[in-house]
């Protein structure tokens, strides 16, 4: 297919009840809004009937596109595969549950073509209806890896508008888990913030578990960067400092005939030393086990099925 003005990427799953609305309703707006588009929807291994659902928006309408991993490879893979999947000139990344509203698209492409930049990026202007826990856990996500990274990562969202460049450049990363936020960010070329306000969930609950929600916040602090690494170095030498001092203080009482009070000394010391050598094993080992899984070199995602017209190329990845 020729390439278009606008490739839209939209991963999914489990969203079976309410893709269809959902889709009706952006494929209304890009109409109204007279943008020339394309959207690959990407089914990242649902148990529901999302397939069922895609493959039949795909035949209603010649511009949607589907793709069907094997299972469930998470939305940072689903991201990546749709957007190896589209030729275009531009491509915008959204949720399917319309909580990032198209009504906000077509206000992204002129900021984009006032300011030339390569990449508008979708800011959360509020965080939206979401629950405490994970508001919570949001914010404390995004203080960890901003303080570990140094990056401005509070508020950003997946809703990003970016140039063939920049989607080119994404695409010819190596390595098998990304945390496409994050890349986005690390990649440079001039960015644009385009605020928005986070529209309440078309249907039911969120697809992120906290348990999954937890492994991607971790996978993410991984992939991103090694600074844990060196806050383990960190606290060895401060308990270097403490075990200098400390043993200053024991040969002292030793010598003075006080030993024998030093036994809660030594029992707390014991207990610190040992939750942080513990605690430093765990984060070398965490570490130990991406080398690992990047070594075996295995596909980030592996597409059973792929419908429509739009596209590329498309290998497993
Ligand atoms: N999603 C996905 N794979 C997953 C979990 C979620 O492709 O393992 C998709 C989901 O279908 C939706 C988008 O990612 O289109 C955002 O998910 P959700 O709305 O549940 O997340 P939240 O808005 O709570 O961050
Ligand atoms: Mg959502």
């Amino acid at each position: 297919m020729s390439s278009c003005g606008l490739s839209i990427i939209i991963p999914a799953f489990n969203e079976a009840k309410t893709i269809r609305q959902n889709m009706a309703k952006l494929v209304a707006q890009l109409d109204a809004d007279e943008i020339d588009f394309q959207i690959m929807l990407v089914d990242d291994g649902s148990s529901d009937s999302t397939w069922l659902e895609l493959k039949a928006l795909s035949e209603a309408d010649k511009r949607i596109s589907c793709l069907r991993f094997s299972r469930n490879f998470g939305k940072e893979a689903a991201i990546c595969a749709g957007l190896k999947a589209m030729e275009g000139e531009r491509f915008l990344v959204m949720d399917s549950d319309l909580q990032h509203p198209p009504r906000y698209i077509k206000g992204m492409m002129e900021l984009m073509d006032e300011t030339g930049a390569d990449i508008v990026d979708g800011v959360k202007a509020d965080r939206g209806e979401e629950s405490l826990a994970y508001k919570l856990l949001a914010r404390g996500f995004y203080k960890i890896l901003e303080a570990a990274s140094g990056l401005e990562l509070n508020s950003s969202s997946d809703f990003k508008l970016m140039g063939k460049n920049v989607v080119d450049a994404i695409c010819d990363f190596p390595e098998g888990r990304v945390f496409f936020r994050g890349l986005v960010d690390w990649i440079g070329f001039t960015k644009v913030e385009f605020l928005f306000n986070v529209d309440r969930r078309e249907g039911d609950v969120s697809r992120f578990s906290t348990k999954k929600l937890i492994r991607f916040a971790i996978d993410s602090v991984l992939s991103y960067t090694s600074k844990p690494l060196y806050i383990t170095v960190l606290a060895s030498l401060i308990f270097f400092v403490c075990a200098v001092v400390l043993g200053v203080q024991t040969l002292i009482n030793f010598f003075t005939g006080t030993a024998v009070s030093g036994f809660t000394t030594v029992i707390l010391l014991l207990l610190i030393i040992g939750s942080v050598l513990a605690l430093s094993l765990g984060v070398i080992g965490a570490y130990i086990s991406r080398i690992y899984d990047e070594v075996k070199g295995r596909p980030r995602y592996i597409v059973q099925e792929i419908r429509g017209s739009c596209g590329r190329r498309q290998e497993n990845e």
